[in-house]
């Protein structure tokens, strides 16, 4: 057999990769996975009750690139949807991201309003401010504000969903958590905003509909890379498991999700709560509320973070931390090594946590390097260990 090109990983970046390849430079492309179905994480499927659900967790797409959304929108129509989370907290269901809302129903009214009128003085209406930031306050109120925040909103959360104390983590993951001085209940405020009309598989299918794709599912990329006969390969998987773990394993946190179907048309009223002092799940997800399908009881699940054990869960979040950064740079030093015969692209592949829209985005700037990057000649595939 022979393409021009094996693509590993059927997710938004090898899926991506294969329908630029194949519309825009009529490659022949095989596109291969070893789960039973295309769309990687964002994978949706009915469940025997007809209901909607998203299999490795609830996925809503935004964006700020309007490039990137019109892209996706080729393959798609959309249902447009803002997502919003509410959280248990002391018996309260309030917004997160944390703002003024949220103070509102926390605290007794005058002490909300007299806190709200600080925070705007101190940070500005509509603003966005890093809770570790805040933690600094010189402003006795303001820091004792933001210790309660921390406590409730964010610590034992951290701890639950990374089993870490939150000092061991990156500030990439401990800086992104916000204090809204905002009134806005809205999850993300990207421009674009939305959940594929007829779900996500079927987003993918339209995107490997092209005639020079062929796909395969329930193949290891060990398995057919030595097999077949391409120029050039593009690996979306662990790059680590590429090169046989060399270099040590790099780590990942793992969820399980336990689905639950319950008689009822409406089990909480909204699409994500989550539980961050309470129980040893983390989120309840109600499918219904994301797709706006219309059907007799709900499927929910119960998302339990876990530590990742290599071959029995899933590789879920990297943990960013200095010592894995150090092991990633021993593998993207290999990979470089493997330029212009193997690609490494996608969440795998980069050690790093992507929004659907970066991988896309991921994927499309791989896409303009490759087709300016020199003609490589049909060679013998490259075999796992590179
Ligand atoms: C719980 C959760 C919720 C999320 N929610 C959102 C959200 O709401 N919005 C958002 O924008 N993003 C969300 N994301 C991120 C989103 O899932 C990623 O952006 C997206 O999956 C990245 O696509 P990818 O192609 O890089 O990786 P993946 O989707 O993981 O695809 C990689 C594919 O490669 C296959 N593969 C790996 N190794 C091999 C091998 N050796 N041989 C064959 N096949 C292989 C895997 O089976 C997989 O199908 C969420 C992620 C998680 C974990």
């Amino acid at each position: 057999m022979k393409f021009d090109w094996i693509i590993v990983g059927a997710g938004f970046t090898g899926a991506v990769l294969a329908e630029r390849l194949a519309s825009q430079a009529d490659q022949q492309v095989l596109i291969v996975d070893r789960r039973d179905h295309i769309g990687g994480n964002a994978y949706d499927r009915y469940d025997e009750h007809g209901v909607l659900i998203h299999r490795y967790g609830a996925h809503i797409f935004h964006t700020n690139s309007r490039k990137i959304w019109e892209y996706v929108s080729q393959f798609t129509s959309w249902r447009p949807y803002q997502h919003t989370v509410k959280a248990f907290i002391e018996g309260k269901l309030v917004p997160v991201p944390f703002n003024l809302n949220s103070l509102a129903s926390l605290f007794p009214s005058s002490m909300a309003d007299r806190l709200e009128r600080k925070l705007i003085e101190r940070y500005g209406f509509g603003v966005k401010t890093p809770i570790l930031k805040m933690l600094d306050e010189q402003d006795p109120e303001l820091k004792e504000l933001a210790r309660y925040i921390y406590r409730e909103v964010f610590e034992s959360y951290t701890r639950k969903q990374w089993d870490l104390e939150p000092a061991q983590l990156d500030a990439s993951v401990t800086g992104r958590v916000p204090v809204f001085i905002s009134r806005d209940d809205r999850y993300f405020q990207d421009v674009y905003q939305g959940i594929p009309a007829r779900g996500y598989t079927e987003l993918f299918q339209s995107l490997l509909a092209h005639p020079n794709i062929r796909i395969m599912l329930k193949t290891q990329a060990a398995d057919i890379l030595p097999d077949v006969q391409a120029r050039n390969v593009v690996f979306t998987g662990p790059i680590d498991e590429y090169f046989q773990y060399r270099h040590g394993q790099l780590p990942y946190r793992s969820l399980s999700f336990d689905f639950r179907y319950e008689q009822t048309s409406d089990f909480q009223q909204m699409s994500v709560v989550n539980f961050p002092n309470d129980h040893l799940y983390t989120r309840i997800l109600e499918f219904k509320h994301f797709t706006g399908q219309n059907v007799p009881g709900s499927t929910i699940a119960y998302e339990y973070p876990q530590p990742h054990i290599l071959g029995i869960n899933e590789p879920y979040y990297p943990v960013p931390c200095e010592a894995n950064k150090l092991i990633f740079a021993k593998y993207a030093a290999e990979a470089k090594d493997l330029n212009g015969r193997v690609y490494f692209a996608g969440r795998l592949a980069d050690y790093k946590y992507y929004n659907m829209d970066q991988a896309v985005g991921r994927a499309l700037k791989l896409y303009d390097e490759i087709t300016q990057a020199r003609e490589v000649g049909v060679s013998d595939t490259p075999t796992l260990a590179g």
